[in-house]
């Protein structure tokens, strides 16, 4: 058996996109779909977008995330092998007027509910020996940003929630890395007036923002056979913006 064997991921893989019933994380929900793999997304309410399949959650509860898993768990018959923690909120406002439920809601869904969803899905990647976890940050969780004191520190804290389970868990086979997006072309950065995008694009060496498939694509690729060596990184998907972080 080659290297490449022992820590690759056999395919259709199953998956659980966390928040993937829009934005970036349904996009990383159909890349892994279009591969073929088995996927499901968590939604809080209505019903899973077309062609895809979703248990409810909310990653602030516990209780609910373990539900979730177990649910998913069942429809696919076996346990989650690649989990996108990709939920998030922000509630951005200056750091004097920011209110303690403004930063601990913050960190409640970016943080601990991406370690909530780590938590329940290492035990399934433990008696599979083999897992790969992927959390969703941000480039400002490294950058910084005026007015996102919460996001940011929610974000950046991905990195050490990685490398831990990087130490912890890397010797079972199962990896931890972050993505850390900029600008990404969704409703959020369309509805920005003109001349904020432009301040933004001007910091941005690519002079564009991203395209949500750009950051699925990312993804996906930390969850195939390619990337089993990887592991406690942070991959930018940012046009350059970060360098240096
Ligand atoms: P959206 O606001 O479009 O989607 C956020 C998703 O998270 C939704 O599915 C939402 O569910 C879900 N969610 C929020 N709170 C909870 C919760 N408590 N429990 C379960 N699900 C929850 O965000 P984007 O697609 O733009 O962003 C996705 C991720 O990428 C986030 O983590 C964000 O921080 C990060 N990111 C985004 C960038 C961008 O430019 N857009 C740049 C860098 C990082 P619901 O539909 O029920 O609200």
């Amino acid at each position: 058996m080659t290297q490449t064997q022992l820590t690759d991921t056999p395919s259709p893989r199953s998956v659980l996109v966390t928040g993937g019933n829009r934005g970036i994380g349904l996009a990383i929900a159909r890349a892994f779909a279009e591969a073929g793999d088995d996927v499901i997304i968590t939604h809080r309410s209505g019903t899973p977008p077309e062609g895809l399949r979703g248990v409810i959650c909310d990653v602030t509860d516990s209780d609910s995330v373990d539900r979730a898993f177990t649910e998913a768990e069942e429809m696919l018959g076996r346990p989650i092998e690649v989990l996108v923690a990709n939920a998030g909120i922000n509630k951005d406002t200056l750091l004097m007027r920011m209110s303690d439920e403004d930063f601990t809601s913050v960190l409640e869904t970016n943080l601990t509910g991406a370690f909530r969803c780590a938590r329940r899905a290492s035990k399934g990647m433990m008696r599979l020996r083999h897992g790969r976890i992927i959390l969703i940050s941000s480039v400002v969780g490294l950058y910084g940003s005026p007015g996102q004191t919460n996001y940011a520190a929610s974000k950046s804290a991905l990195v050490g929630l990685a490398r831990s389970i990087t130490r912890e868990l890397g010797g079972r086979g199962i990896t931890a890395n972050v993505v850390a997006p900029g600008f990404i072309e969704t409703e959020m950065t369309a509805e920005l007036p003109e001349e904020r995008q432009k301040t933004y694009l001007a910091g941005i060496p690519a002079g564009r923002f991203a395209t949500p498939g750009e950051v699925a694509g990312v993804v996906r690729f930390l969850a195939g056979p390619d990337a089993g060596y990887i592991s406690g990184a942070v991959i930018p998907v940012d046009g350059g913006l970060g360098m240096g972080h």
